[in-house]
């Protein structure tokens, strides 16, 4: 409610909750980016497909994929989208390892999100880290709305005891953990078995609001898929969530139906993976979409506004867009949010 006893829900814009940074870290981002030889045709493919329009080995590609991505943001239905950024590599003792295929620190997001209104900063921290908490502490004041981590190539056991203060001052802070569930196939993985959403146990157990991203899906055909296992934690904790990020891409998107059926569609939240790419093709051929709202949306240029569009059509409600704002840490860029874009009517 605002000062004026207005229930401010009604006029809460939608946002993506998963949108990646990526960056060289020749313009000073502090970024780096190791594509090996296998997945330099696929990143040129993905900056293709976004629009980027800048050589990925260019100094002014942090920058310009930056802006392009607020420019997105704003000329979509979108209110702001999360940012995520990516920490590095640890093993149990919190020795930093040379693993992984990019980095973003927390500090370049932070900056992102002051200097673009339609940013909300993810910041990401391996509670493994000898500086963890008071990375975490620096991230809050710094006003960080989310924290994602992706266990299985972040290398994070989080049901481990010692992780278990982590987790209750994120609690206490009320900073929610984005959580990669599933398999992964953009990004190296250490250990497969953290793509399990019930190693998600101890920080909900200690009050995390946890977003199972992908809610468990599978990405590749040999992966396990965990999206029932996902669906039987719903119940069991009433602080998880899930989101439908990479959903237009084959495979990840099979479970659509389910996910618009009562008990679980209650608990998902926005998100398009951001630059994954996003094709409606999959969506149509499992009949989530009629032919005509596929062809409406392949003509949308704009990846965020097709993936949003695709999820309307699929008939993903309006709350299941602006649900994200209700768990977001309430920062002044969050509250801002709400009274700034009016939330845009969802064309069924
Ligand atoms: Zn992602």
């Amino acid at each position: 409610m605002d000062a004026q006893g207005n229930a401010k829900h009604s006029t809460l814009p939608p946002i993506d909750a998963h949108v990646h940074i990526v960056g060289n870290g020749l313009g000073g981002s502090g970024c780096w980016l190791r594509v090996g030889t296998w997945h330099r045709p696929l990143a040129a493919f993905m900056l293709h497909h976004i629009g980027v329009g800048v050589s990925m080995r260019a100094p002014g590609f942090d920058e310009a994929y930056a802006n392009h991505l607020a420019k997105l943001v704003r000329e979509s239905s979108l209110g702001a989208a999360v940012i995520l950024a990516q920490d590095e590599v640890y093993d149990e003792a919190g020795q930093k390892l040379n693993f992984g295929s990019f980095y973003v620190p927390n500090d370049y997001v932070l900056q992102l999100a002051r200097e673009h209104p339609e940013f909300l900063p993810a910041v990401s921290i391996h509670p493994g880290r000898a500086d963890a908490l008071n990375e975490l502490d620096r991230c809050l004041e710094a006003g960080a709305v989310m924290l994602k981590l992706l266990p299985n190539c972040h290398n994070v056991d989080c049901n481990a005891a010692r992780y278990r203060k982590f987790w209750e001052r994120m609690a206490e802070a009320r900073l929610p953990l984005l959580a990669h569930t599933g398999g992964e196939h953009t990004v190296p993985v250490v250990q497969k078995r953290f793509s399990d959403p019930r190693t998600l146990r101890l920080p909900l157990e200690c009050g995390v609001t946890v977003i199972a991203a992908h809610s468990g899906t599978k990405s590749g055909l040999t992966d396990p898929d965990y999206f029932e296992d996902f669906c039987d934690m719903l119940t069991e904790y009433p602080n998880l969530y899930g989101d439908t990020s990479a959903f237009n891409v084959p495979i990840r998107g099979r479970h659509v139906r389910a996910c618009l059926e009562a008990g679980v569609t209650e608990r998902l939240v926005h998100g398009s993976d951001y630059p994954v790419p996003v094709y409606g093709h999959w969506a149509w051929a499992q009949r989530f979409i009629g032919w005509n709202d596929f062809r409406r949306c392949e003509r949308l240029t704009n990846v965020l506004e097709r993936d949003y569009q695709l999820k309307v059509a699929m008939g993903f409600s309006e709350e299941y867009f602006t649900r994200v704002h209700s768990l977001l840490r309430r920062t002044a860029a969050v509250e801002r949010l709400g009274v700034q874009k009016p939330g845009l009517a969802v064309r069924g």
